[in-house]
């Protein structure tokens, strides 16, 4: 280790936090391209400690032989940390990532229960590779270290830290949702991954709905109690929305020690975009998109192929929209971006393929030479791209039918300033019990898709106007910085004498 001492702050997350690249035959380091989303929001936190270390993996060949160094010193813009790559052969990638964390746990996470694909799970692989991230882990922190531990795909990392580190600070952050105990019970190493969960000493959610869900399985599960329960507060829509809860448990007890629970949304850089956006490059590429729209409207569509995301749906209400009111013809444009994964995971074959035969079937069916009504991209769009397709657009249509969050709705209200855009966003996206002045839809209902889309494009300038300052002020006060300013306040409150205390009668 370049660093010698045990690190005090750990975080443990599948990827490296830079993009690896060989220039002049030597190894280098590159800050990520994309400035947005969980890297960077957790990178904010390397900087603080003098000694953090990150731990990700990396492939190594069938042989098992390591080719790299473990170990790297990285300096950016962020700070000074060591990152730890775990050596980990392509076989137990594929068997821990994308069969059980993508075919398995996924579908649970979003309540699809009929996309649960049991059979080709190797269970002893995903603990073994969960085992190997949380050693790596440890060997890196020191015995009370903060080891924050992220998603779903090392939910067992909690359990194997603290049986080597009795006295460390675990804390884990869920960037998907948690569903509901009679969704999540289909997993049959439920009481596993419930068990290591409440071997941490806080579980972070983005909304309060999932703190509740995961309350609730595990009280029922594994008898845990619930000690303390509150009113919602923070951003929160706290009745009334699909996914609203009116209390949240923030404390649990199970075998004499103290859970903590979090519900507190990630939020996106308004003013990293804003600032983009005013550079001359970004002026211009608005201008550019805004001359190819010409005098139709502009709506776009952004996310990854995946069933979860709502995509088909949204297909199938343009669809709709193109039958039922002809008069749009030539007069919208949709900017479909529906990113397919870089190594082809069978999960989502499928949902690429309707993709893209109902766009096929759509363009084919309304378009002629001056027209084509969907530009699909199945090629990621680089951020700075992708926020002038938001500032030109009339119409944001996101319409998963489970999300975690929806980091997308958010930028493009940071984005919109001139003509007010619309959002319109699925029920069932957290970011939706942020957003409450969105048109909100629910993507299951083929009439509640119709009429949305409606009510975005006849909405009038001053009614469009109104519901975006209200979202815009709220993206902004409850923004990246706020995150990492509550999430920080909860790390030094765990830090109180205490809570160790607790843990070491425990
Ligand atoms: N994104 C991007 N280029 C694309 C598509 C998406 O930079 O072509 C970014 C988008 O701006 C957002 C993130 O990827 O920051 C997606 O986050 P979100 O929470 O919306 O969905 P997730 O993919 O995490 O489910």
């Amino acid at each position: 280790m370049a660093n010698a001492k045990k690190s005090s702050f750990v975080i443990v997350y599948h990827r490296q936090p830079y993009e690896e690249a060989v220039e002049g035959g030597r190894v280098i380091y590159k800050e990520n391209k994309s400035p947005n989303g969980i890297v960077p929001a957790l990178k904010g936190f390397l900087g603080t400690a003098k000694d953090a270390v990150w731990v990700a993996w990396k492939q190594v060949p069938a042989s098992g032989k390591v080719n790299f160094e473990r170990t790297v010193r990285i300096k950016d813009s962020y700070g000074e940390y060591d990152v730890v790559r775990l050596p980990l052969r392509a076989e137990q990638v594929k068997a821990f990532y994308h069969v059980t964390s993508k075919e398995a746990l996924w579908p649970i996470l979003h309540s699809f229960p009929d996309k649960f694909n049991y059979d080709p799970v190797d269970w002893e692989n995903f603990r073994e590779v969960n085992r190997l991230f949380a050693e790596a882990a440890c060997e890196q922190a020191s015995d009370d270290a903060f080891i924050w531990v992220h998603d779903y795909n090392l939910w067992l990392v909690p359990h194997y830290v603290r049986q080597i580190k009795p006295k460390a600070r675990i804390a884990m952050f869920h960037h998907t949702p948690f569903p509901a105990p009679d969704a999540f019970n289909v997993l049959p190493w439920r009481e596993e991954i419930i068990s290591s969960l409440l071997d941490c000493n806080i579980v972070g959610f983005h909304i309060p709905r999932y703190a509740e869900n995961f309350a609730s399985t595990a009280c029922s599960l594994l008898g845990a109690k619930r000690t303390e329960v509150r009113d919602v507060e923070g951003p929160f829509r706290p009745t009334g929305a699909a996914l609203s809860e009116p209390t949240v448990t923030t404390a649990l007890e199970y075998k004499g020690h103290r859970v903590e629970i979090d519900a507190w949304p990630i939020g996106t850089n308004p003013q990293m975009i804003e600032k983009h956006l005013t550079t001359f490059e970004a002026g211009k590429r608005v201008a550019e998109i805004a001359s190819e729209v010409g005098d139709r409207r502009l709506l776009v569509s952004v996310g990854r192929v995946d069933y979860t995301k709502g995509t088909k749906e949204l297909l199938e209400a343009f669809d709709r929209l193109l039958a039922r009111r002809p008069e749009l013809k030539e007069k919208v444009k949709l900017f479909c971006v529906c990113v397919a994964p870089a190594d082809g995971m069978s999960a989502y074959r499928a949902a690429q393929r309707e993709v893209e035969r109902l766009v096929g079937s759509i363009n084919g069916k309304y378009g002629n030479l001056r027209w084509t009504p969907i530009m699909l991209s199945t090629r990621g769009v680089p951020f700075d791209q992708l926020v002038c397709y938001y500032r030109a657009a009339d119409v944001c249509w996101i319409t998963p039918l489970r999300d975690g969050l929806n980091l997308v709705a958010k930028e493009f209200v940071a984005a919109q300033n001139g003509d007010p855009g619309v959002l319109i966003l699925s029920e069932f996206a957290g970011a939706a019990v942020e957003l409450a002045e969105c048109v909100s839809v629910n993507p299951y209902s083929a009439r509640s898709m119709d009429a949305a889309i409606d009510a975005a494009l006849d909405m009038d300038e001053t009614e469009r106007g109104r519901r975006l300052e209200v979202m815009r002020k709220r993206v902004s006060d409850w923004d990246v910085d706020e995150w990492a300013r509550h999430v920080r306040e909860r790390f030094e409150a765990l830090s109180k004498p205490q809570t160790e205390d607790a843990r070491s009668a425990a």
